[in-house]
């Protein structure tokens, strides 16, 4: 096949492979206590509407540009461990020339063009992914190894939602400071990671889009390929050329873009430890800084939940997205009367979560995302199990290629327990009791983060009472992990600060002049 540009792309191979995979699975009956091909035969999305260039060069001022650098790297399926394409590594000059891009573009373009018609774009934008969705979904899923049901239900139905939602605010920023004036700041880098790679750039590029910036963005380097793809959408948006730049390459070029003394606000999602990084290497210059960092967000489970409920929420908050969420529910705390017979619910009902092939739309559970995600959790697994408590793993047969981990939790732990403080950012929850409510905001608060949390209780005014005291930034009541573009969503102490999402995430993107 050719593409427009002429270069060869490559049909995707990976579903055959895993169908044989999973036919292997279902003739080995009896080696595991579950085997999930017993009830449900493989039901594979097909991957023919996605089409992969085999090499992907850097969209700068509207256009696919070979980096100056010469250099590439790999994109891995880590469902697989095969690559799936050349992607390029944008250096310092290529940076210089990003920056350079989204301030002409900034001067001559977009500050100058009226609200309204800013906010055109960022529909059309919108409009353009609903109906490319389902190529999203699946190369979201082919780079990334979540699910396709989490692709193709939260992924891109949320990206698309952003950028209505923040298409909306666009010619009433007004109405938003009411007796203010604001404006915009100018060109905005902006750092995002692999866990929700698509959503995380529309969380980034639709509310500074909005508010009359222009952008730099730097995909993560083993998730650009749903990026890439959106710079398609951007041109057949038509958005004037260097209003968004992408650039794509590893933590190095990440480091040049926050380094560049070009630009106005910079935005980052990812680790602590490079958000702390990046806060230290700004603080001289005062450049706007937004972070979104780590979590390790508590459930507190009271006595009186609905337990079926609360469990389906426990799971969802842990084991969606093969725990790769930021406010993953991590720790579990529950009421020491019913700390028991819930352990046991939930191991009963994670019997039934398939872990397997993300293209699968039965499978709950994808591919960790890299080769070092996958080295980092199982680390994290076994320092766990030299510590006290005891661990539980759904023992469940794992494709015998790409990187996987199936479900677990480690239980009796305490505070001081490793795996009750360090970010796993796998499928590892960590459980422990408490006594009377004020023993569960201690313990849910003894953290270094305050990114979320998850009350379970029938009784509203106890519900009240407790979300007063965490120091969390986003609480759910008896439900867990649900979004939406009008909630902000960020963190208390070393979650970060700055908000993304509804009226207060237009506020990293502003200046508000008088
Ligand atoms: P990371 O922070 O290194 O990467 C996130 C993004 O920052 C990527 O685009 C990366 O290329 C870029 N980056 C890396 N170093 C940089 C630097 N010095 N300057 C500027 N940009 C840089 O995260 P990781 O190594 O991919 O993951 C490690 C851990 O971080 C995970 O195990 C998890 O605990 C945490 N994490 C959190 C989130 C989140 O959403 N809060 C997302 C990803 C990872
Ligand atoms: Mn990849």
């Amino acid at each position: 096949m050719l593409t427009k540009n002429g270069e060869e792309q490559r049909s995707v191979q990976t579903t055959e492979a895993l169908a044989s995979d999973q036919r292997k699975q279902s003739s080995n009956k009896g080696q595991c206590s579950l085997d999930f091909a017993q009830d449900y035969a493989p039901a594979l999305e097909s991957t023919q509407m996605v089409s992969i260039n085999s090499r992907y060069d850097l969209f700068i001022n509207g256009k696919q540009q070979a980096p100056h650098s010469k250099s590439y790297f790999q994109s891995i399926n880590p469902a697989t461990g095969e690559s799936l394409a050349e992607v390029a590594i944008a250096d310092e000059q290529d940076v210089q020339l990003a920056v350079q891009s989204a301030r002409n573009a900034y001067d001559k373009v977009w500050s100058k063009l009226s609200p309204a018609k800013r906010g055109r774009y960022i529909y059309r934008i919108a409009r353009i992914l609903q109906e490319r969705a389902k190529e999203f979904a699946v190369l979201e899923t082919l780079d990334g190894g979540k699910p396709i049901k989490e692709a193709r239900d939260v992924d891109i139905p949320l990206a698309a939602a952003h950028f209505f939602y923040y298409a909306g605010w666009a010619d009433k920023l007004e109405y938003a400071y009411p007796g203010k004036s604001v404006r915009s700041l100018g060109v905005c880098g902006q750092i995002i990671p692999w866990n929700f790679p698509l959503l995380m750039a529309a969380w980034k590029l639709a509310p500074a889009l909005a508010c009359g910036n222009t952008c730099v963005l730097k995909p993560a380097e083993t998730t650009p390929l749903t990026a890439l793809l959106l710079s398609e959408v951007l041109q057949e948006a038509e958005l004037p050329p260097g209003v968004v730049n992408i650039i794509t390459g590893t933590g190095e070029t990440g480091s040049h873009l926050v380094e560049h003394k070009g630009l106005d606000k910079i935005a980052f999602t990812g680790s602590t430890e490079v958000g702390k990084a990046i806060a230290r290497g700004l603080a001289p210059r005062g450049t706007k800084l937004s972070l979104e960092l780590g979590g390790k967000s508590a459930h507190i489970v009271f006595k009186d939940a609905a337990i079926d409920q609360a469990v389906e929420g426990v799971i969802n908050g842990i084991y969606f997205n093969q725990g790769h969420v930021c406010c993953a529910g991590s720790r579990l705390l529950l009421e020491e009367s019913i700390a028991e017979p819930f352990i046991e619910k939930l191991k009963a009902r994670m019997q039934n979560l398939r872990v397997g092939n993300p293209l699968d739309k039965n499978t709950d559970i994808g591919a960790i995302n890299s080769k070092a995600q996958w080295e980092r959790i199982q680390s994290l697994i076994k320092i766990g199990k030299q510590e006290p408590g005891n661990f539980f793993q759904l023992d469940t047969k794992l494709p015998e290629k790409g990187y996987f981990i199936a479900p677990c939790f480690f239980t009796d732990q305490s505070s001081s327990n490793s795996l009750s403080q360090v970010e796993v950012f796998g499928p590892v929850l960590s459980i422990m009791t408490f006594r009377t409510p004020a023993e569960a905001v201690v313990k849910a608060n003894n953290t270094q983060y305050g990114l979320a949390a998850g009350i379970w209780s029938e009784k509203g005014s106890k519900i009240k009472d407790v979300a007063s005291r965490l120091n969390a930034g986003v609480i759910w009541a008896n439900t867990y992990n649900k979004f939406d573009p009008g909630a902000p969503f960020g963190g208390f102490k070393e979650s970060g600060y700055g908000r993304e999402g509804g009226l207060q995430g237009l506020h990293p993107y502003l200046e508000v002049v008088h």
